[in-house]
């Protein structure tokens, strides 16, 4: 895990899942932006910042995402750390079953799901943020990113953004195929904004900090807009009976080449393909009927 310094108090510990860290001028406060995944990244943050005499007074949690908050219940138990969490994240964060809950679409999950990708340890949250200031903490933004996750902020400081999982490193987009998302349209409209603000750099929570920002995110922008159209164009309206749509994830997993080893990782990809399903029924794109004891969608301009 390297500690990268960005700018004046910024920096960020690069991994798989990327932790920020900012501070102020006079040394006395210090926030750490996420968690990681788990004890282990916790532990090697703690023991850099020990190293490099820096302050950890403050943790940030930007959405209630396990690989994001899996560390955090570690820091809390090590260190002094006032902990500040958004809406609705905070709730999860606090009961952390909830994360595999949903992904369950809302039963009580299965033994498997409650792995430590999906389900981190609780948390204690001091402190619920909405956009706007910090006020314990000066120079800090909150910026409002819906979208990847229902209430997801992220951390504005000295004209560094710690976008969070807003939109993901070039590096890591192809991996990633079909990117989670929970609502498609918010989504869409985050990255859209991230495209016009004008910062120095942004921290993506996975993949490389990066300058030329506006490229990555017309990239994500363009993968997102060819989910939503593959769903729509090439297997809703190619369909003139609809397609139910346990069929729909099926195609679109098929047409990705993505291969879920198993239910929760299954869950994930349903719930992002939803997201783009959801969005066409709302746009009125699409409609949706129940046949057969299943919902069937069929494209909008068959519906007479
Ligand atoms: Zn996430």
């Amino acid at each position: 895990m390297e500690f990268i310094e960005l700018s004046r108090g910024c920096f960020y510990f690069k991994s798989a899942v990327n932790i920020g860290y900012i501070v102020n001028d006079d040394n006395s406060k210090g926030m750490l932006i996420d968690a990681g995944l788990e004890t282990s990244a916790a532990k090697k943050v703690i023991k850099q910042l020990q190293k490099e005499k820096l302050p950890l007074t403050h943790l940030f949690i930007t959405h209630a995402h396990a690989d994001h908050f899996g560390g955090a219940q570690y820091i809390q138990q090590k260190e002094d750390v006032y902990t500040i969490a958004p809406a609705i994240e905070e709730a999860i964060m606090r009961n952390p079953l909830l994360e595999p809950i949903y992904l369950s679409q809302g039963n009580f999950p299965l033994k498997e799901m409650r792995n430590k990708f999906l389900e981190a340890p609780a948390i204690r949250v001091d402190e619920i943020c909405s956009q706007g200031c910090l006020e314990l903490f000066s120079d800090v933004q909150v910026i409002h990113l819906p979208g990847h996750s229902y209430n997801q902020h992220g951390i504005l400081f000295h004209g560094i953004l710690y976008a969070a999982d807003a939109f993901l490193g070039i590096d890591v987009l192809a991996k990633h195929k079909i990117p989670f998302i929970v609502d498609a349209s918010e989504n869409m409209a985050t990255l859209k904004k991230l495209k016009k603000l004008d910062v120095e750099g942004m921290v993506p929570g996975h993949g490389s900090y990066v300058t030329e920002y506006q490229n990555v995110i017309s990239d994500n922008i363009h993968i997102h807009e060819t989910i939503t159209s593959t769903v729509l164009e090439e297997i809703i309206q190619s369909s003139r009976s609809g397609i139910s749509l346990e069929n729909l994830v099926a195609v679109m997993l098929t047409k990705y080449e993505v291969k879920p080893p198993n239910l929760g990782a299954y869950s994930l990809f349903r719930t992002a393909i939803s997201a783009h399903i959801i969005q066409l029924l709302e746009n009125g794109s699409a409609a949706y009927k129940i046949t057969n004891g299943r919902p069937i969608i069929f494209s909008a301009s068959y519906k007479a």
